[in-house]
């Protein structure tokens, strides 16, 4: 088994007691009130080797319902891939709304598009491909930025989640909410080191710093939500 699959094996039946739970939350909860062009988008990115990456559907629900409590036009999305969380994103903004995408890889992204743009959803996205912290730092390059975005929504790399912490307590307005995806790193969190697979081991600490410095952080509210492989819920209130 190949790295990525074995990642997948650990974790595709989510961080619920049994597979068989998380399976009867997705069919009777999320899949029939699932978009239908999302899962387009899902059943496409399924055959991709790296399917595993993809937002899992039930934590991209609750994400969706955030985007409507706080009425959110302006939004980040760091770490795009085919495109799941970015079309579940530009499903559910207003029609003025707009979502400035980064991911360093623009070749997933292009696998998804043709949904994106049957959705007519398109000119809600501004795609950069680049690494996200120099777009982070040339958006607050512009006073106009600060303070300018709603939400933002963060699953790429673990190392730099605290570096993007700190240019997003800039650039999301006090009561925006940003979301970090996989902060229970398949549930290794909870497990000593040595019984860790080696495959989990590397994320597992920096999501351990990672979580730990955002529980001491002043100027956000949280709530780590045991969604897909965990999402943790900042609301800015500084
Ligand atoms: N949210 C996506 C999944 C993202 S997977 C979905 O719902 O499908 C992580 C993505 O982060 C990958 O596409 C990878 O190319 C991108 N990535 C990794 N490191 C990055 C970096 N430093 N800057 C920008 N993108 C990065
Ligand atoms: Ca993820």
């Amino acid at each position: 088994m190949d790295n990525e699959k074995k990642r997948s094996a650990s974790f595709s039946k989510g961080l619920l007691q049994s597979g068989e739970l998380y399976q009867y939350v997705l069919e009777t909860n999320v899949y029939p009130r699932e978009p239908e062009l999302l899962k387009e988008l899902r059943d496409m990115t399924a055959t991709h080797p790296r399917a595993i990456m993809a937002t899992a559907p039930d934590a991209g629900q609750l994400i969706a319902m955030l985007l409507k409590l706080i009425n959110a036009k302006r939004t980040i999305e760091v770490g795009v891939f085919t495109g799941y969380s970015l079309l579940l994103t530009a499903l559910t903004i207003s029609e003025d709304g707009k979502i400035v995408a980064i991911d360093m890889n623009r070749e997933a992204y292009e696998i998804g598009l043709p949904v994106i743009r049957k959705a007519g959803v398109e000119n809600k996205i501004e795609f950069i491909e680049s690494e996200a912290l120099p777009v982070l730092d040339q958006l607050l390059e512009d006073p106009g930025n600060e303070n300018g975005f709603d939400f933002a929504f963060i699953d790429a790399d673990k190392i730099n989640y605290w570096k993007y912490h700190e240019r997003l307590m800039k650039l999301v307005k006090v009561g925006g909410i940003v979301v970090y995806d996989n902060t229970l790193w398949a549930g290794s969190v909870a497990m000593p080191e040595e019984c860790t697979p080696e495959i989990l081991r590397e994320g597992r600490q920096r999501t351990l710093e990672f979580n730990k410095l955002l529980a001491a952080d002043p100027r956000v509210e949280i709530s780590l939500a045991p969604l897909g492989d965990g999402i943790t819920i900042c609301r800015r209130m500084h």
